[in-house]
């Protein structure tokens, strides 16, 4: 067999035809590079628990005997699903799930005794385990052993053969991409070992120490990116505005502004009026959901409007763009100042309309989704850019923006309460303003926590509202059914099963894979009240704003963080009347109920967002997910500590390395 590369097709390994290519290459991998870049998405521990320890966790193994033969149901779209009890040593049973593998039932019989290993739920007082993974001899309690995502017709277990088949062949081959000063000076695993250790961990803390590596090259390039940003923002120099009357202004609102607004205004007005040059502003708006943050965008895009300067306007999604464009509609159509939307939808006629406003030398402001950052060129006279984040964060966005462009003032918003040492290190913002007072009158959301089985009243719940003229909102962690992840609530599923529960209650379904044009039609049916239920994914977290929706109901309720759940609750409680959310969840890991039932008591974003950094660590607020050898899962794998070493570790290497070694680690920080 010839020599096998990283570069090597993976039709060079024994085992792959062309139908596993195909199915490899539709996951994206074509190369043996890409093959190991796969990581586990989880490791099953040779550990095994009784079925009503607490010790659980998301992936645990349990030692049980079938209990009866198993039997086949049929589901909609001709899905089965093979169905058995089994119980564990003290007796307490289980029901086992497997889906379309109708073939299992000539393989698993009753008395057999087997280990499983999955997840395990309570629902009604009763457990289940979902497509668990099954072995017929007893695991090493010491060894992790890693169960990889399944591709189509590709099983975890394939993967792995694949896998073992290349790894350790190629790992000689493999570059270190961190500075060898830095892997030395903070003990860090050689970026080989750390893969190899990922694949075949010898047991936990070596599986740590791996994640640790990655995590740490990860926060290291980040924060190079972040300093490179700051520093040069700092050295830059922008035309100062000169200040305005803000009586004209306020007194066009339909409120007057909250103690933390005016705040805020403040703060912004003293960043980009002076009498000579100043850098540009970088300022960061923290507040939590329903704070009134765009106000204070508002005010910023005012003052560069009477300056004679535009502003940019960029949001996360095409919802909360539509959002933001009618929202500064309604204030600057009084001053006469036009406002233009461009998003993915707009079509190129309209495109070429706007450009020919935005070339003008009189101010605007043009709203706009990331697409925005790739058009820039075609604006003129810009002065300042507003970015919309809420949840996630965004300090490339804004280097492609800044490098385009040349200097503008940065007003960046973010609905996650965070400590400020985190915030500062998330957003390379120079300045941040805390808005910590919400509007007068905000009656709180009620918070309910109910296990799946309370769903019938939860949809009769529903019909009450819906009768009194109020809207719902049903969040699930996933769109449709995804035979490996069969224990979560898919939103389809849920759409289909909402239609029957209430078949006469206008209902539709939202989420990130449809179309634009789809997406805004749905949404704009939701708003307008002819839909009374919104069946969604995540893609409403974000800013939505539907006053008379009053019901948010979260479906596997365990999958989300504190943060997001509490951005989701956010969607409710905009109006006057009382609002509820119903956190819904079975499962039965102590941590998950922890969580559950905090955020049940507590209303406050920046208490959760704490409580959250201690249970799940700061991964919790990274939202982009990288690919390739960094498409880990950093949710546990990184404290404070490792940010501020991190942090450190780029301060230094910056100071003293030249451009081309700064430009080798980290391809799109290359100084000017
Ligand atoms: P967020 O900070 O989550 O972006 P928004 O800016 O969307 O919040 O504001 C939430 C709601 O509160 C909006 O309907 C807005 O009009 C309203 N609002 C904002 N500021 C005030 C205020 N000072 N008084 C009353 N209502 C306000
Ligand atoms: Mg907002």
């Amino acid at each position: 067999m010839n020599k096998i590369l990283l570069s090597s097709s993976v039709s060079l390994l024994s085992g792959v035809g062309e139908a596993r290519k195909s199915a490899l290459e539709k996951n994206g991998i074509h190369t043996v590079e890409d093959l190991i870049g796969v990581f586990p998405r989880n490791y099953q521990s040779g550990k095994i628990y009784p079925v009503s320890d607490e010790r659980c966790n998301l992936f645990s193994g349990f030692h049980l005997t079938v209990d009866s033969t198993p039997a086949v149901l049929t589901l909609a779209k001709r899905r089965v699903c093979l169905r058995f009890t089994a119980y564990d040593e003290n007796g307490t049973k289980v029901q086992i799930l497997y889906f379309n593998q109708p073939y299992l039932r000539n393989q698993i019989f009753k008395g057999e005794e087997y280990y499983f290993f999955g997840s395990l739920q309570e629902k009604n007082g009763i457990y289940y385990l979902f497509s668990p993974t099954r072995e017929k001899t007893a695991p090493d309690p010491d060894k992790l052993r890693p169960v990889y995502p399944a591709m189509g017709k590709i099983s975890s277990k394939q993967l792995e053969k694949l896998i073992e088949q290349c790894l350790v062949p190629v790992l000689s081959q493999i570059q270190e991409t961190l500075p060898e000063k830095v892997v030395e000076r903070f003990g860090l695993l050689s970026r080989a070992k750390a893969i190899f250790l990922f694949h075949c961990p010898t047991d936990e803390s070596s599986l740590a120490e791996a994640k640790y590596r990655f995590a740490f090259e990860n926060l290291f390039r980040f924060s190079m990116k972040a300093t490179i940003f700051s520093e040069r923002n700092s050295k830059k120099r922008v035309e100062p505005f000169h200040s305005v009357e803000w009586k004209e202004f306020l007194s066009s609102l339909p409120f007057s502004l909250t103690k933390g607004q005016e705040k805020a205004l403040c703060d912004i007005e003293k960043d980009m009026v002076a009498d000579t040059p100043i850098p540009p502003m970088n300022r960061l708006i923290q507040g939590d959901v329903g704070s009134g943050k765009t106000a204070i965008s508002w005010a910023a895009a005012y003052l560069a409007a009477k300056n004679g300067k535009s502003t940019l306007v960029m949001a996360p999604t095409e919802i909360l763009a539509q959002q933001h464009y009618s929202s500064f509609s309604n204030v600057f159509r009084k001053f006469n100042i036009p406002v233009f939307l461009l998003t993915g939808s707009t079509t190129k006629k309209e495109r070429e309309a706007i450009f020919c406003e935005t070339v003008k030398d009189t101010p605007y402001i043009l709203i706009g989704t990331h697409a925005l950052t790739e058009e820039t060129a075609m604006c003129r006279n810009v002065a300042l850019t507003v970015t919309d984040e809420q949840h996630r964060f965004g300090v490339h966005h804004r280097n492609i923006l800044s490098e385009k462009g040349g200097a503008y003032h940065s007003l960046v918003m973010s609905a996650t309460p965070i400590p400020r040492s985190l915030a500062m290190f998330l957003y390379a913002a120079g300045h941040i303003s805390v808005i910590d007072t919400l509007p007068p009158g905000r009656i709180p959301v009620e918070t309910l926590y109910v296990g799946e089985d309370k769903m019938p009243r939860v949809y009769s719940f529903l019909r009450e509202k819906v009768s009194l003229g109020q809207q719902c909102y049903i969040v699930c962690p996933l769109i449709e059914d995804e035979e490996e992840k069969s224990d979560l609530r898919s939103a389809e599923e849920e759409f289909e099963e909402i239609k029957k529960a209430l078949p006469d209650v206008p209902s539709l379904l939202l989420h990130g894979r449809m179309k634009n044009d789809e997406k805004n039609r749905v949404m704009a049916s939701f708003k307008q009240g002819d839909a009374k239920i919104l069946v969604s994914t995540t893609v409403i977290e974000v800013g939505v704003d539907v006053p008379q929706a009053t019901v948010m109901v979260i479906r596997s309720a365990e999958r989300f963080g504190l943060s997001q759940l509490h951005q989701l609750r956010g969607r409710v409680g905009r109006g006057k009347e009382k609002s509820y959310c119903v956190l819904v969840s079975s499962h039965s890991g102590k941590t998950a109920r922890g969580r559950l039932k905090k955020l049940c008591d507590c209303h406050d974003g920046f208490e959760l967002a704490k409580f959250d950094l201690k249970t799940r660590g700061p991964g919790e607020f990274f939202g982009t997910r990288q690919s390739g050898f960094n498409a880990i899962d950093l949710t546990d794998s990184f404290s404070m500590e490792m940010i501020e070493k991190a942090t450190l570790a780029a301060k230094d290497f910056l100071a003293s390395a030249s451009n081309d070694e700064i430009a080798l680690y980290g391809e799109e920080t290359k100084l000017n």
